[in-house]
């Protein structure tokens, strides 16, 4: 053991050498024709877009009170909500041996990584420097501690010290896992600071130890590995990297095959592959897109992406979230979705965004941004759900398959157990720092719309501000202004939304064609100056969906069973009709007003519908934006809609939609939807009555 000790730290001290070396030989000559977002050491695989730094992107309009009742709820203040989050990666809490199981002490390492990463990029995109030293007070535990014998960022954690190896794999590798989070935390804040320390601390994690990131759910940390290796050219961690891709890297996995059954594309036939933890299959399918950038290999990606689609096209809610309550399952009106993977969801469609530069990633972004990520927590930003369901008729209800069960759909502090509560802080900051990005030929691209603002360098680092003026997605019109400080010639992409048929742009005023390209953006490239403007109109049209559901009802125990999987059209299952509706990203349902709180509906709301999907005449009513934004049940838009009174009774303990579509002639009576993120008890997937 201290013969590996001596020979990695000299091993260590070759690569700084090494490093310098590169650095003046290539990196320098390098730094005047790269990219302006593109990193010193990239592979020749190149990914379609450049994430900006945190902060680069700065919400404005209603995004902006979102984003500060964040900072004023959970974000600011998670010390406040349990001692867990004190704990997380303090000096006086490192554990070791048993302890770094997660029930037994360990959990506040996934809740640190979680919430540390929300905290940081929140306080660079709100500009808030209590936010940014709140966050850089606690990173610096592990930046003042690291040392070349940590594991990772347990920093300590001796390497070359077999017990606490064996610590560190310690309930699936639970603490590799969390410092996964960690990675991701400390490669933001880096990105954001430039702080050569944090930089240092994550150099010093990956070049460490080249097995630990292929144990159990460790490919969490393959993205900060990976980012590591761009901004420092380590050697170390190019190795790892290169094991971790090479054709035997997933059969030397201790873990077994729980994660190198992704690296190919998923068996089609009916019951070929099983369902899987939804955290774990998002960040266990997503890191092969890296595999891709790595090797030129395109197959990694292939089966990235592969996946992705399997698993959309089965479990996808109308939301825009998958069932995950906490395993995927066939689409359903009271089947859950943990809040940890409306996080994780959002993060996979932003990596895959950025290495494809396929808009539909995007689409898919704001889906979820704009409807199952309100759902995710009160209006206050003060209390959260563990699921959220799509159809919320009583508090307790249903029953889920996990977690905190029949309590996880109601609003409280915090759930047991905590990860949501941690995780629920990444939603917004991860969606506004990635609403614009960089493209390899120094233009930038709107990836995502909404009221904001971007400083950011284009053309030859020409610094250029963006003011985009909206109340997208509450309204259709986006005014966005160019102010470079100097004329300069450069491409700015928009992306059209998949669901816009008629998208009209006009710069100046002029119409220009708004024809997309394969990947779904309209680019001008043009000599851009001060004041130029960019007026994009994108007509909504309401949507009514109809499909089965075919989920199975609540699971009586509370044991983690996989199932055998079948794509909707092959499942044999009988289904229960429904249908929805949408207009342009957001889905709309009947709110079930709350009263004295967020878990108690009004007892006299009338929710009992079908809707009338032959004729169901869907009227829009728009008024103004509220002078605050909270999501409120007072939305400013709002559709009417043909929908007939049923009998439909469903017991809590196990609800579901009407078996059968409902026959009859009584006539229609018209009912009000707002959109999906305004309500807090609702039916979103209605029963539909049929001629
Ligand atoms: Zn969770």
């Amino acid at each position: 053991m201290a013969m590996n000790y001596i020979t990695s730290a000299k091993l260590s001290l070759l690569g700084i050498g090494l490093l310098i070396l590169q650095l003046s030989a290539s990196g320098s000559e390098n730094r005047q024709t790269r990219a302006n977002y593109a990193r010193p050491f990239e592979p020749p695989t190149r990914p379609a877009l450049l994430a900006l730094p945190p902060g680069a992107v700065e919400p404005q309009g209603w995004l902006r009170d979102w984003c500060l009742a964040a900072r004023d709820g959970y974000t600011g203040h998670m010390d406040d909500y349990h001692v867990e989050f004190k704990r997380a990666w303090a000096t006086d809490h490192t554990m070791t041996g048993e302890c770094l199981n997660w029930p037994k002490g360990a959990w506040p390492y996934e809740g640190g990584g979680y919430w540390f990463d929300g905290l940081a990029r929140l306080g660079y995109i709100l500009q808030d420097d209590s936010l940014i030293q709140q966050a850089g007070r606690r990173l610096d535990v592990v930046v003042n501690n690291m040392n070349t014998n940590s594991i990772l960022f347990l920093w300590w954690l001796n390497r070359n010290n077999a017990e606490d190896v064996k610590g560190s794999l310690m309930g699936g590798a639970w603490p590799i896992w969390a410092c996964g989070l960690l990675g991701r935390a400390m490669s933001g804040y880096y990105a954001a600071s430039e702080d050569p320390r944090v930089l240092k601390t994550l150099e010093t994690a990956y070049s460490g130890n080249r097995d630990q990131i292929r144990v159990g759910w460790a490919m969490s940390n393959t993205w900060p590995a990976f980012d590591t290796y761009t901004w420092t050219g380590n050697k170390k961690i190019a190795a790892v990297l290169t094991t971790l891709f090479s054709k035997e890297g997933g059969g030397m996995n201790p873990g077994g095959t729980s994660w190198s059954r992704y690296r190919r594309m998923p068996g089609k036939e009916p019951g070929a592959e099983e369902n899987d933890h939804v955290v774990h299959f998002l960040e266990t399918t997503t890191p092969w897109a890296v595999g891709y950038l790595w090797t030129g290999d395109d197959s990694f990606l292939k089966a990235a992406l592969g996946w992705h689609d399997f698993f959309e096209s089965i479990a996808m809610q109308p939301y825009g979230a998958p069932v995950a309550d906490e395993w995927y399952h066939p689409t359903g009106a009271f089947r859950g979705t943990e809040t940890c993977d409306v996080a994780a969801y959002l993060w996979s469609k932003v990596m895959l965004l950025t290495v494809t530069g396929n808009s539909m990633m995007a689409d898919r972004m704001e889906r979820l941004f704009f409807n199952a990520a309100p759902a995710t927590v009160s209006r206050d930003f003060k209390t959260h759900v563990y699921f959220q369901s799509p159809n919320r008729i009583v508090s307790s209800s249903p029953v889920f398959d996990h977690g905190p069960r029949a309590s996880g759909g109601n609003y409280k502090p915090f759930h047991h157990p905590l990860c949501c509560t941690a995780a629920l802080n990444r939603i917004l900051p991860w969606f506004v720092t990635h609403m614009w990005m960089a493209t390899y030929d120094n233009g930038l691209a709107a990836t995502c719309y909404g009221p904001c603002k971007i400083k950011a360098l284009a053309a030859d680092h020409v610094p250029v501000d963006i003011i985009c003026k909206t109340d997208y997605p509450f309204n259709e019109d986006i005014e966005i202004t160019v102010k470079p400080v100097k004329e300069a010639t450069f491409p700015l992409l928009f992306r059209i939304p998949g669901w816009c048929r008629n998208p009209e742009l006009k710069v100046n005023g002029t119409t220009v064609d708004a024809a997309k390209n394969d990947q779904g953006f309209v680019r001008l490239n043009r000599a851009w100056k001060a004041g130029d403007t960019v007026r994009l109109h994108f007509p909504m049209t309401a949507v009514v969906s109809t499909g089965v559901d075919q989920a199975k009802g609540a699971a009586k125990d509370h044991k983690h069973k996989p199932d055998k999987l079948s794509l909707p059209e092959e499942n044999k299952t009988p289904g229960k009709p429904y249908a929805t509706v949408s207009y342009g990203p957001l889905l709309f349902s009947l709110a079930i007003p709350e009263t004295s709180d967020v878990n108690t509906p009004d007892q006299s709301a009338r929710w009992q519908f079908a809707l009338d999907v032959n004729n169901p005449n869907v009227t829009v009513t728009r008024g103004s934006m509220p002078a605050k934004w909270d999501w409120p049940l007072s939305a400013p838009l709002s559709l009417s809609v043909n929908a007939r009174t049923i009998e439909w009774d469903p017991q809590p303990q196990d609800p579901s939609l009407p078996m059968t579509a409902i026959t009859g002639s009584e006539p229609s009576e018209r009912i009000k939807l707002i959109p999906y993120g305004c309500t807090k008890f609702r039916i979103s997937m209605f029963p539909v009555t049929i001629k």
